[in-house]
């Protein structure tokens, strides 16, 4: 099916993306990677009457390290980019373990990470990755600039609370205060599919003891589901395998599973509970060979 009729926009600079989208009253979308905008426009799902493409505004294209030691993914970084970035595999292991297994090397040629959280799909991978580390979105609007945390910033599913006239500029990473570690385990039915279950670990390390903790879930639940019990059971505490064992286990309690043709609910909670000890087990493991 082709798209209802629109106008397009391409501005080459944000205050003029952020008027347009004003002007546009509520009926204007962004566009930035287009891989789950187009296919919604061309079933009709979403049918906006002017797309405002941010791909001509230079800057929103990057992956830095800021004075505050935070990383920051502009706008226009594609899951491309993160999945080659050296960055990640040196600091971030959560990110580093899920960039490769966002859908297909098409899509992640285009695709960008802060459209991943615009787009708050309930299987998106990238939103369960930034909420276990505890990451914020910057909005833009004509009012200015707000920091908004991730685990807020989704409202249901595919809906978030940016105003009609705000854009994401970029998704932060805080900088860990302890040494890093985590992954991203995700079932899929065949390689470069939605996630059936994701799960996302990511703690830090301090001293022998988790200093801080976040665990989130993908595909479970009508949103990325933030599984703040079980990532408090593990800070303040050496991991061993009755804490992996109980925190697996609330994490399994957290999920919102519904039974369909990828699985029983039942079973989705088993694998969130089978990965979150996978996961966790491997954090426990390079911490002893470290040792
Ligand atoms: C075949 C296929 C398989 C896929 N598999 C996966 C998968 O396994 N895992 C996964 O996580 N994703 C998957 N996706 C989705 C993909 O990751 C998209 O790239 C992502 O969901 C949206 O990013 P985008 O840049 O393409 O956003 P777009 O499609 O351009 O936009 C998506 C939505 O977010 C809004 N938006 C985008 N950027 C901004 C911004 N800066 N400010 C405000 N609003 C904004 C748009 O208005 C729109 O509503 C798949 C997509 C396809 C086509």
């Amino acid at each position: 099916m082709y798209p209802s009729r629109f106008r397009y926009e391409a501005p080459r600079s944000l205050d003029e993306a952020i008027a347009l989208l004003h002007e546009g009253g509520g009926e204007a979308k962004v566009l930035a990677g287009g891989q789950s905008l187009i296919p919604l426009m061309k079933l009709r799902f979403a049918s906006p009457e002017l797309l405002v493409d941010i791909n001509e505004i230079g800057d929103l294209d990057y992956i830095q390290v800021g004075s505050d030691g935070a990383l920051h993914i502009g706008a226009l970084c594609r899951h491309a980019h993160l999945e080659r970035s050296s960055m990640l595999t040196s600091t971030q292991p959560t990110m580093a373990a899920a960039a490769p297994l966002i859908a297909d090397p098409i899509v992640r040629n285009r695709g960008t990470l802060v459209g991943s959280l615009c787009h708050a799909d309930p299987q998106g991978d990238w939103a369960s990755v930034v909420v276990a580390l505890g990451g914020h979105v910057i909005a833009r609007g004509p009012a200015g600039q707000r920091a908004i945390p991730v685990s807020q910033f989704v409202s249901g599913p595919f809906q978030n609370v940016l105003a009609y006239d705000e854009i994401a500029v970029e998704a932060v990473i805080p900088a860990a205060k302890g040494e890093p570690a985590g992954g991203y385990l995700k079932l899929e039915r065949r390689v470069g599919d939605f996630a059936t279950v994701g799960v996302a670990v990511a703690v830090e390390r301090s001293g022998g003891s988790i200093s801080r903790a976040g665990i989130a879930l993908t595909g479970v639940g009508a949103s990325t589901i933030d599984a703040v019990d079980a990532s408090q059971a593990l800070v303040g505490a050496p991991l061993d395998v009755e804490r992996i064992a109980h925190a697996a286990d609330l994490a399994a309690q957290a999920a919102q599973p519904r039974t369909d043709h990828r699985g029983s609910a039942a079973y989705k909670r088993q694998i969130v509970r089978t990965f979150v000890v996978r996961l966790l087990n491997r954090v426990a493991d390079s911490a002893d060979r470290a040792a």
